[in-house]
């Protein structure tokens, strides 16, 4: 089993009902009825559908980075993903197209992908989880998203118990979402991801990572450089998995961005006039996107911001609430996210939606 994810460094065996917050990195969440280990994608479909002949309630968890579990944990059998490794299936003299197994540590496939010069993942480098929980909400950071090297998913359908290949337009992919997001219908298998034969990235998209890498944006550089400076600008934000930095004991950033319509958009600066302009990109359409992070510490909710029993805004990030106390309940941290969704809506008039999967909990 991988020591990358978050797993009990003692204690019940993988069947026991134990508590869930071990297997998460935000250590929040009561107990499961079962909980299960799956290492290939074979015994993923088996453990499923032993527990569905059981009629018992699934929940798939790999890396646990990207959910909030309630106190009152899961009842039912929660099927661990521990499936590992990748192979390429096919080939040109431009691309690669690798199959990786849905349980694969998500940067150790793109550590893999940078020294072998396959370029379309290096700036997905330090997110922490699954390979196979990455077309879930199709992750994204400093300009890249997988939904732009994801040619298709080989998935188990619960509705039709039949295993089946998705092909990526079919995938419904969107800003952090997906068909697979607040499904239970899909379990992801393996995923197959197309990536250029390059020893340089792709144009450097993200203005931050620009700076930092001393080029202008649009421009390429060694796959190894993007790697290493998306790396270094994730520690200093907390946002690589740091056993020993409480401020990293989160879901990564807790509110997706909002996207607003113009005239929403055209509110929120008139309410914002006495703060300058709301830092917004513009998106697909006549939408705008706009900076959560901005607005939460704009409305009074600072970097260090501190809820009930330890749960705090990460002192390094401010989309990023944290257990920084490792003993909290999920009742703390919920009421920390509606403190927050509430404040910023009463200044600003807009609504926060949280990125990670609430289970048995609701903000
Ligand atoms: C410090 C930190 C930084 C982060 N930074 C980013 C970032 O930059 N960009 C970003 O997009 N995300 C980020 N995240 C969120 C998270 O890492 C990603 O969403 C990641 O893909 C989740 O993977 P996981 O294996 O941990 O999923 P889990 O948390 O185990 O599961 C998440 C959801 O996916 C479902 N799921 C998991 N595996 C499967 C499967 N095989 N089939 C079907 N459903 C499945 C689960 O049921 C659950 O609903 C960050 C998280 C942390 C803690």
């Amino acid at each position: 089993m991988s020591d990358v994810y978050a797993e009990p460094a003692t204690g019940a065996h993988p069947t026991d009902p134990a508590t869930l917050a071990p297997y998460t990195t935000l250590r929040l969440g009561g107990a499961a009825n079962r909980l299960e280990t799956a290492t290939s994608a074979e015994e993923i479909v088996r453990k499923v559908q032993e527990a569905e002949s059981r009629d018992e309630p699934v929940l798939v968890l790999a890396g646990g980075s990207n959910v909030v579990i309630g106190d009152q944990g899961f009842a039912g059998t929660v099927v661990l993903i521990r499936s590992r490794g990748f192979r390429v299936v096919a080939e040109d003299a431009d691309t690669v197209t690798v199959r990786v197994e849905a349980g694969e540590p998500w940067d150790d496939l793109v550590a893999a992908t940078v020294e072998r010069g396959w370029s379309g993942l290096e700036c997905l480098s330090g997110v922490p989880g699954s390979a196979g929980a990455t077309p879930i909400q199709n992750v994204g950071a400093y300009g890249q998203e997988v939904a732009e090297t994801i040619v298709g998913v080989e998935a188990y359908d619960r509705t039709h118990g039949t295993v089946v290949r998705i092909d990526a337009a079919d995938c419904g992919f969107a800003y952090r979402g997906s068909i697979f997001k607040y499904s239970d219908r899909w379990v992801v298998l393996t995923v197959d991801f197309r990536l250029a034969r390059s020893p340089l990235s792709g144009p450097v998209r993200y203005a931050e990572l620009a700076r930092a890498l001393g080029v202008e944006v649009g421009d390429r550089v060694p796959l190894a450089d993007a790697r290493a400076t998306v790396l270094r600008l994730r520690a200093g934000k907390g946002m690589v998995l740091d056993a020993d930095d409480p401020d990293t004991w989160s879901v990564g950033s807790f509110f997706t961005n909002p996207v607003l319509e113009r005239e929403a958009y055209e509110l929120l600066r008139e309410r914002a006039a006495d703060l300058g302009e709301p830092p917004a990109w513009p998106g697909a359409g006549d939408v705008v996107k706009v900076s959560a992070a901005w607005l939460i510490d704009k409305a009074g909710f600072g970097k260090g911001y501190a809820g009930p029993e330890g749960v705090a805004i990460s002192s390094k990030h401010t989309l990023a609430l944290t257990n920084r106390s490792g003993t909290a309940r999920t009742a703390a941290l919920v009421a920390l996210a509606r403190e927050i969704r509430d404040g910023v809506h009463d200044r600003f008039g807009v609504t926060l939606h949280p990125e990670p999967v609430l289970i048995n909990c609701i903000i």
